[in-house]
């Protein structure tokens, strides 16, 4: 038995699970948010007793110190030396990493070149590594990638038709995101169906505040939305997913705005917030459109339409498919967006059964026993994931990490 802290650090939060292992029991789990911002609040639930605070947290390494602090006195562990591995979850693995890693000096270097590509995520995802080396140097971590499942791709699918000299220059390809909940969902939706995952065609709808769809053949992704960065794909919250790429240069002109301006509007003011003019958080977006407000109206469709066409298309690179999963905050609870993406699809033997599809949460088949393709509802687990890797890694393999 392990104990096995599973860490997601982002700029300004730090999410947090602390599981034990091989069980896969959450013995504490929880959030630290608006680090080095006004009024930062820590919270934390330790077998069913919650806690939630406004502390000083002005950098990650207090949030580390706090976290480490709790833990001990909520009694998740009764000493730190019950921390066996932490698993961090790195944004970023570029074309290096098709697995998880140990990590170790070398590989921090690597992920430090690799910011490059992920400039928004990868420098706070280190800085959580190296905090939590300070304090806690002798035990082992590993790193989770959110490309590493993608990296299946073939050339094919992950190159972009423009000069082939910028892939090898720079990199320029895609690398798809949200990779571990894919495969967490896939290896589920195998043992779901009773069917080896050798021999199944999965298509992979993670729908939450950023969504992307993946092309899953015999367990190996072979294609997906999201591309150089997780702004491609399908419409979200807030990003505009896939557009014409002749429009940067226009609404630059138009709006006299320079390039990263226009790209901060296509991140963060664009997707169902930018349609519907109100919310980027569906569940506003559904209330608003059922009191008949059009707009809102439209930004459920244009999502569910982007999210159709991507089933269409993956169905058709796969020539065929099994089972469609939804996954993440939207896919395992909206029924309203589960309905109006496979509206019309009995065509290609897909038949939702509208009351299955209530089902909110849970895991679930929402397909009529008779649909060949079957429907599937999956909530997602990244952090057992990346339990289940840090266990992998650092602890069956007891590989000892070179010092940081
Ligand atoms: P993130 O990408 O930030 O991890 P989540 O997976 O938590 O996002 O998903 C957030 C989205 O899920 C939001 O748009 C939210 O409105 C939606 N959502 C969460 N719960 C529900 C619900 N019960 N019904 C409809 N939408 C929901």
């Amino acid at each position: 038995m392990v104990n096995i802290l599973a860490v997601n650090a982002g700029s300004s939060s730090l999410k947090f699970q602390l599981l034990r292992m091989p069980e896969e029991h959450v013995v504490a789990k929880g959030l630290i948010e608006r680090i080095g911002l006004k009024e930062p609040i820590f919270s934390m639930t330790t077998n069913g007793r919650k806690l939630k605070l406004i502390e000083k947290i002005p950098n990650h390494q207090e949030a580390v110190q706090l976290l480490l602090h709790y833990l001990v006195d909520q009694r998740a562990v009764n000493s730190l030396n019950e921390i066996d591995g932490i698993g961090h979850r790195l944004v970023h693995g570029g074309e290096q990493y098709s697995d998880s890693v140990l990590i170790d000096d070398e590989a921090i270097k690597v992920f430090e070149q690799l910011s490059d590509l992920a400039p928004l995520h990868n420098p706070a995802n280190i800085t959580g590594i190296k905090e939590f080396n300070k304090v806690l140097p002798t035990v082992p971590a590993v790193a989770v990638f959110d490309t590493a499942f993608h990296q299946t791709m073939p050339e094919s699918s992950y190159l972009y038709s423009i000069p082939y000299d910028y892939y090898k220059k720079y990199g320029i390809r895609k690398y798809g995101f949200h990779g571990t909940s894919h495969k967490y969902v896939s290896e589920r939706a195998a043992q779901m169906l009773n069917r080896p995952l050798e021999s199944i065609r999965l298509i992979s709808c993670h729908l939450g505040n950023g969504a992307s769809i993946a092309a899953i053949d015999g367990g190996r992704s072979i294609d997906t939305s999201m591309g150089f960065t997780p702004l491609a794909g399908v419409t979200m919250g807030t990003r505009s997913g896939n557009l014409d790429p002749a429009l940067i240069p226009f609404l630059m002109e138009k709006t006299d705005k320079s390039a990263e301006e226009v790209l901060d509007i296509l991140n963060k003011k664009s997707g169902m917030l930018g349609v519907s003019g109100f919310s980027s958080d569906l569940r506003d977006i559904e209330v608003e459109a059922l009191k008949g407000n059009s707009r809102a109206q439209l930004a459920l469709d244009v999502f569910a339409n982007r999210i159709h066409k991507y089933i269409g298309s993956y169905a058709a690179r796969m020539n065929g498919v099994d089972a469609i999963i939804f996954t993440a905050g939207i896919g395992e609870n909206s029924d309203v967006i589960r309905s109006k993406v496979l509206a019309g699809l009995q065509f290609m033997g897909i038949y939702m059964d509208p009351d299955l599809n209530k089902i909110r949460g849970k895991e679930a088949f929402i397909s009529f026993p008779y649909s060949p393709v079957k429907v599937l509802v999956i909530p997602t687990n990244e952090e057992v994931m990346i339990a289940r890797d840090t266990v992998r890694l650092a602890i069956i393999n007891k590989k000892i990490p070179k010092a940081l």
